[in-house]
Order: structure tokens, then sequence, then C-alpha cells
């Protein structure tokens, strides 16, 4: 079978082909504005993916790469029964691959468009929407691009919104909600957006949510006009009707939801404690798995490092270990890593990395608590950055990345000097290395 690495936008949306060697990729699912997202099976556990490709180049483009790779590392760790889940990125020269949780029931609005929901319907969608969305607020991750194509359905016709967290991604492509709701509707763009003020990620999904509470309970858009600008100056206006069979409680949700002031418009607290929402709400119960380590320290995208500034790995972290490829790639193609456990402090590991290095006469640029960088070698052409993230009270993981050439001096300085320097402290060698 054909590999489909190098595959490039003309793929044939039906052919078989193995990705990485690890998925089969089938049908074309849909297409994004700049990605396209395909049916895979796991050829490992037979579980069927969405497998979204998006071309590298766009992306580093913007030169915001490091951002990229922060907003998948928060995306990564998102678990909720209502949000679909970034299980794997694979990348190669050309594209990057996001392996995503298969949502089989497909679009939500597909549904709506045959007939408008019941009030009860609606509710349910919206409870599952808010209690998605609340969940991501409080981790400091913001949708800003809800919209029907993002709201989709798994086998048990529940709702799973995709997307969240990949607005980075996006907005560096389409640098401002303007331009990208130019591509596409306005519709369910808040109206601080369009007047390009500046935004609360915040407040802008809740808008979002709004307008999606809208048309699941009539069917059709608050805000719609066939002339851009007189839709635009609805929006800014708030200018919208109920439908006449809008419950009195449901109507105030929406006056509250469709506030053009941000500052006024309701926040997730307050809509959970809302008559209308209230109604049969029951909370997500989480279940975490045995892997999932101290959970609350990761949360916040803030919150990368402990009182020791040592980074500390989550579970999905720990998993990526065996993926094969990781995203340091996206940086510099010559890029290559490996990862390893140890029980030796920081501080000695650092130590011995600085006394290997020196020996072979490689200049340290960086050093601090937790990482060190060195450079040197032939023509200056090998560097090495190793860092050291807190996995458990006795384990850290060694992280070292180097841009070498496989057969070059560089190469010969890892495998032949640092790395026999460091044997002594390696307590298992990591399953798989970066390339
Ligand atoms: P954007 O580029 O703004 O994200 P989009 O949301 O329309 O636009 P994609 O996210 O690329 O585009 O998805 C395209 C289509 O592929 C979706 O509309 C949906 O029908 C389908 N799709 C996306 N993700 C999944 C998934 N996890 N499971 C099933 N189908 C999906
Ligand atoms: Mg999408």
């Amino acid at each position: 079978m054909p590999a489909i690495e190098d595959a490039g936008d003309d793929l044939p949306s039906t052919a078989e082909k193995t990705l990485f060697g690890k998925y089969e990729v089938g049908r074309l699912l849909g297409y994004g504005a700049f990605a396209k997202v395909y049916h895979a099976r796991d050829v490992r556990t037979e579980q069927s993916v969405a497998i979204k490709a998006i071309n590298k180049q766009r992306i580093l483009k913007g030169g915001l790469a490091a951002n990229v790779k922060r907003e998948i590392s928060i995306m990564r760790r998102l678990r909720h029964p209502n949000i679909v889940r970034l299980l794997e990125v694979l990348a190669n020269k050309k594209k990057i691959y996001f392996v995503l949780e298969f949502a089989k029931g497909g679009e939500l609005f597909a549904k709506v468009a045959k007939s408008r929901f019941s009030e009860h319907l609606s509710r349910r969608y919206f409870q599952q929407l808010i209690s998605a969305v609340g969940y991501c607020h409080s981790r400091g991750v913001y949708h800003r691009d809800l919209k029907p194509e993002n709201l989709l359905l798994d086998e048990n016709w529940n709702l799973k919104v995709t997307d969240f967290g990949l607005s980075a991604l996006t907005e560096q492509i389409r640098p401002d909600g303007l331009l990208h709701t130019l591509c596409g509707t306005p519709a369910y763009v808040a109206p601080e957006i369009l007047s390009k003020k500046g935004y609360d990620g915040a407040k802008v999904d809740i808008w979002s949510c709004g307008i999606i509470l809208f048309v699941l309970n009539a069917g059709y858009l608050p805000f719609n006009d066939p002339n851009l600008m007189v839709m635009y100056r609805k929006i800014y206006n708030g200018e919208f009707r109920v439908p006449r069979w809008t419950s009195p409680d449901l109507k105030r949700l929406l006056s509250r939801l469709l506030d053009t002031n941000p500052q006024t418009r309701i926040t997730v607290d307050e809509i959970i404690n809302d008559p209308w929402f209230k109604i049969d709400y029951k909370e997500v119960e989480f279940h975490c798995d045995h892997l999932e380590l101290k959970d609350d320290e990761y949360d916040s995208p803030t919150s990368t490092s402990t009182s020791d500034n040592l980074k500390v790995m989550n579970a999905f972290d720990i998993i990526s270990f065996s993926s094969g490829y990781n995203l340091s790639r996206l940086l510099d193609d010559r890029e290559v890593g490996e990862r390893f456990l140890s029980t030796a402090s920081p501080e000695k590991i650092i130590e011995k990395v600085v006394e290997v290095a020196e020996g072979e006469r490689l200049t340290v640029v960086t050093r601090r608590e937790s990482c060190v960088k060195v450079v040197g070698g032939h023509n200056c052409n090998f560097v090495m950055a190793v860092e050291i993230k807190r996995l458990t009270d006795e384990l850290v993981v060694v992280e070292v990345r180097r841009i070498d050439s496989e057969v070059g001096p560089g190469h010969h300085i890892w495998k032949d000097k640092i790395r026999p320097g460091l044997s002594n402290l390696l307590y298992k060698t990591g399953p798989a290395s970066c390339r």
C-alpha cells in the first residue's frame, strides 16, 4: 500500500492508504477552510478516527510554530465527554495530521436543518455545549470559532465539539476574525469581533453559544440577511426576534446570551444557574484513567511549571513518548530527539551534561535549573538542548533535542561521547526517538 506521507491536497478521497503505518486512511469526511478531514482506522486497535490534515507551510509561514505547539499541548489535555479528543499529532515534512476521536453521528446541524428541535432537545444540546465550553474556559482555552461545522454528534447522538484549542492555529492563518468571517458566514461572530475592538475569548464563545441555542430552537438564524452589511448592522445592534413558540424563560436567556455588550453578557456560571438551563441538568462526571498525574497542575496553560521550576508531564506527554514523532520538528526539520528516564536530580544531570560537553570543547550557551543548551562541533553545526521535566517524585524525564546530521560529526559527538557519558544517570531508555 502506498504511504500518504507525501500526498498533496490531491489525495484521492476514496483511497485506502496507510499513514505512518498506523492509520488506514479512508473516505474524505469534509473540507475546512484550511484542512481536509478523512476517516481512518487505527491499524492496531481497529478504532475509527478522523484525521485532519493541514499543510505545514501554512503554519510555518506565520512563524508562530511555538505558539501552535503550545495550543496543541493544551488541546491534548482536554478530556470531556462533549469534546472531540485529540488523540495524536503526527507530522512529516509537508503536513501536520491531527488524529481526532471520530464523531460518528455527523454534524448536529444536519439534524436541525431537517426540522427545528423541541425546547427540551434544544436544552439538552445547549447543556452539553455549555458543559464543554465551561470546562475549557476554566482551563484558559477558548474556542473562538464555535459554529455548526464544529458541532458533531457521536454514535449515541451526544454532542461533540471539535476544534477546541485550535484557534491559534487558524487565527494565524486568518490573522483576524473579520478576514475569517468574510471567507464564510459572519452569522456566529460576536459584534466586538466585527468591530475589530479586540475581544475576550470567553465572551465571544458565549455569544456563539447564544446563536447556536437560537438556531436549535428556531430552525433559522437570529441575524440574517442576503446583504452582508445589513447582516453586520443587525449583529451590532443586536436586532433579533425570537419565534412565537419560545417560552418566556428561554427568551430571557437568549437576550442575556445575545447581549451586544460583552461586559454585561451572561457568564458560564450565570448560565448554569439560569432557571431555563437548570432543568434536568446533570453535571458531567469525570473519569480519570490511572495515567492522569496530578491533573490540576496542568489545567491552566500558564501553570506548566511547579514550585521547583521543573515542568511536570501529564499522561498525554507520557503517551506521546510512543508516538514516534513530535512537534519539535516543526521548528527545524533537521531536529532529532530522544527521551530518557532518570532518578538523578536535575542539578546532577545538568552538571554531567556540562562536564561532558566541555570535555568535547562544546560551548554552553544556556544553563538553567532544568535545561542546558550547548553548541559546537565541526563548523558549529551541532546544537543540543537538554530539558528535564519532573514525572514523579522520584523520576525525571531527560529530553534531549539536537540538530546534527545522522552521519556527520554531530552524530558522533552525541552517540560516542555525550550519550555514554550520561549512561550512569539514565534509569531506562525511552522507547521512541523523534525520528
Ligand atoms: P475550519 O477550517 O474552520 O475548522 P471546518 O470546521 O468546516 O472549518 P474542519 O474542522 O476541517 O472544517 O472539518 C471539516 C468537516 O469534517 C466538518 O465539517 C465535519 O463534517 C468533518 N469532521 C471534522 N472533524 C471530524 C471528526 N472528528 N469526526 C467526524 N467528522 C469530522
Ligand atoms: Mg472544524
